[in-house]
Formats: structure tokens, sequence, C-alpha cells
């Protein structure tokens, strides 16, 4: 008896300390969370509280120290499992909570979604797998009208309405290329091509989708405002699959490397042409003429270093090149940028290659360059937030 109540005094004393804790921290993430937090009502439910009372009028996700919770008309549905939003994002919620841990493929009424840790990733584009398959996914959405090839890092795959097929065997082809497909998984020589066009969209841009869409292969745009006419062509690129990311709004050297508030100044101008194209914004980007160039010296010292550092604090990530077309160098013609692509992927597992949809004589070189590779057992993937990159040595 003695021995129980002493429990019962610590317990006590060490609940007086939880609230007095809870009440402490409800006060930080309220100030987080635009005044919102979920506690623990008198009559024993969890609620949404603003302003010292319940929030019946909100529905979303809110969070307080104890996690992140699927909130209904203001109080906690424990009963909440799927993928539900909130003005920060898609969450996957089980059992009321977003589970952080989760990272798969998850479904609610709008669709199946990638998810990575607990969060809808909505620039996930390629094959992504869950506990009942392996999924196409586009733009962070399943692509159930999809059937053909599409990539992921452990190779090339046949897609049957969505899905990987690993049924499938024989010759599937596509743009006048066959491929031996055998469990689902067309054979390949194990290495990959990133595609990368700057500086559009522009006049060009229409046909060098035409020809990306004849092979089914996906690319990555790092987009300008330069060519403002064809602003369209972002929204194009998007909604065929590709992956749109920043380059710059101005691409003007003296502009953008002023210092780094004007260059992530820019920055946000360009994202939000991207949100007025895409619905939505990239946490990818490419810098005027790569990571390693000095001419911003001239403008600013130093401010490459500056510019690296606070990439990865903005949530973003900088993608550079291992593999040049050299078309905004001394390359002027088609037979030219062929022979530099053919030439460089040869040397790596992963290539990131450098062009520029703004020159004619590189578009009218992506035919033969495309088939050349896929022939050779090349696989096209786009590039993807937290996947492969190249960064070059920071010169100033
Ligand atoms: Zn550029």
């Amino acid at each position: 008896m003695r021995k129980r109540m002493s429990v019962t005094k610590r317990l006590t004393a060490v609940m007086l300390l939880c609230s007095l804790l809870a009440a402490m921290s409800a006060l930080s993430f309220a100030e987080a969370a635009g005044g919102r937090t979920v506690e623990k009502s008198s009559d024993g439910a969890w609620v949404c509280v603003k302003d010292g009372a319940i929030e019946t009028s909100y529905t979303g996700i809110a969070k307080n120290r104890y996690g992140w919770w699927r909130i209904v008309n203001g109080y906690v549905d424990f009963d909440a499992n799927g993928v539900y939003k909130n003005e920060n994002g898609w969450w996957y919620v089980r059992d009321g909570k977003v589970d952080f841990d989760y990272t798969g493929i998850a479904r609610n009424d709008y669709g199946w979604w990638r998810i990575v840790d607990g969060k809808v990733d909505f620039e996930a584009i390629g094959v992504f797998q869950n506990e009942y398959g392996w999924w196409y996914v586009v733009h962070g959405k399943v692509d159930f009208g999809y059937t053909g090839l599409a990539a992921n890092g452990y190779g090339n795959w046949y897609i049957k309405q969505g899905k990987v097929d690993f049924s499938k065997n024989g010759i599937y082809s596509k743009g006048g290329i066959g491929y031996n497909i055998s469990g689902g998984k067309a054979q390949g020589n194990g290495k990959t091509i990133y595609l990368t066009f700057d500086d559009g969209p522009a006049g060009n841009t229409d046909k060098l989708l035409g020809i990306l869409d004849k092979y089914g292969v996906k690319a990555t745009f790092f987009v300008t405002n330069c060519y403002p006419d064809y602003q369209y062509d972002i929204g194009k690129e998007f909604r065929a699959g590709h992956a749109v990311a920043a380059h710059t709004y101005t691409h003007s050297y003296a502009t953008v490397y002023k210092s780094t508030s004007a260059f992530w100044n820019d920055h946000e101008r360009i994202q939000k042409v991207l949100v007025s194209q895409t619905g939505q914004r990239t946490s990818m980007f490419r810098f005027p003429g790569g990571a390693s160039n000095t001419v911003s010296r001239k403008y600013c010292s130093g401010v490459m270093t500056s510019l690296t550092r606070q990439a990865g604090q903005r949530g973003l990530t900088y993608y550079d090149w291992n593999v040049d077309s050299d078309d905004a160098g001394g390359t002027k013609s088609s037979d030219g940028v062929y022979n530099n692509i053919v030439r460089g992927v040869q040397k790596h597992t992963q290539s990131i290659v450098l062009c520029h949809d703004v020159k004619s004589y590189t578009v009218n070189a992506m035919d033969r360059t495309i088939q050349w590779c896929l022939k050779n057992g090349y696989t096209f993937r786009v590039l993807q937030p937290g996947g492969y990159t190249v960064h070059q040595a920071v010169a100033n």
C-alpha cells in the first residue's frame, strides 16, 4: 500500500511537470503554426485551439509537441487514415497522426500519391514502390493511364496502366526502337542519362518536346523568362511528364550575381512563373554558368561560395553537369552536339548532360542522339530532389 502511494505521488509529480512543459511548448508551437495548436479539452476530447477557443471552422492538419494531427471541424479525427492536406502540403496520416516514418505510395479520394517521410512529393517522377507493387508516378501522382517504359535506379521497366508488369516478356517497340523485356525489365547497359535543357523555353522547345515524346524520353528543363512569349511551354513540358526546374528569371549575370539577395529575388520571380504554369514550386535549380563559374567574381567576390551554402538552407538542390554538349561554347553544329554527347556519356555510369533548347542545332541533333543512346542500352531519367546530382568545384 505504501509503495503504491509513493508511485502515485511520483506519477502526479511527473504529470504536473509534463503539463507544465506541454503548456510551455504549446505556446511555442502556437507561434510556429499561425496561432493554432492541439490540446485536450476539459471533456477529454483532443481539439484544435486558436485564440483560446476550439477552432470548429478548421479542417486540415495541426501540430502540437506530440506530432501533427488530422483535424476535422476542430476535432482530432483518430479514425483518419490516408492523405490529407493543410497549408504546408499533403500528409500521410495513420490513426489521425502524420506518419513521418512512411515512404511509399498511399491513396486518398483524389488518387495515389508518392510519399517521402510522411509528405507527398509532388516533384517525384519515375517508378516507386509500396507493399502492393511498383508504380509509375508523375509529379507525385500514380498515372494509371500510362502504358510504356519508365525508369528508376534499378532499371527501365514495362508499365501497364500505371503499374510495373513483372510478367511481361518479349519485344516492346517505341519510336522505332525495340526493347527486349524480361520479367518486366528492359535489358540495358546499366547506364543512366539525365538530359537537361537550359535557358528556354523558346522557339525550338515545341519541336524538342515532339522528339522526346516520339521515344517516350523524359528530360529536365531549367527554365528562364528570357523569352516570355514561350512561357506556356513550361506548362507543356510539365504536362508531358518532364521535370521542370529553375534556372533564373533574367539569366543576366550582372543582375543575379550582384549579391546573394539579388540572386534569391530573381529566383523567387522564376518560381512565380513556375507556379503560374505548373501549379507548383520546384526545389531544383541550376546556376547560370554552373556553380564553378568565375564570371560572377566580376559582380560580387565570393557570391558562389555563399549561394551554394544557402541553397541547402532553403531546401533547394542545385545541379551542375558532367557531360557538356558545348552548345553554348564553341560547338555550333548538330554534328558537334551529337559527337560531344555520344563521346561524353560513354565515360560515366550516370551522365548529367548540359544542353540548351534555345539552340536550333541542339534540338536538330536530338533525334539521332537519343536513338544512338537507346540502341546502345542507355536509360533516360529526370533529375529528382534527393537523387543523383553533380556539383562542380566552387571557384568564387
Ligand atoms: Zn544558362
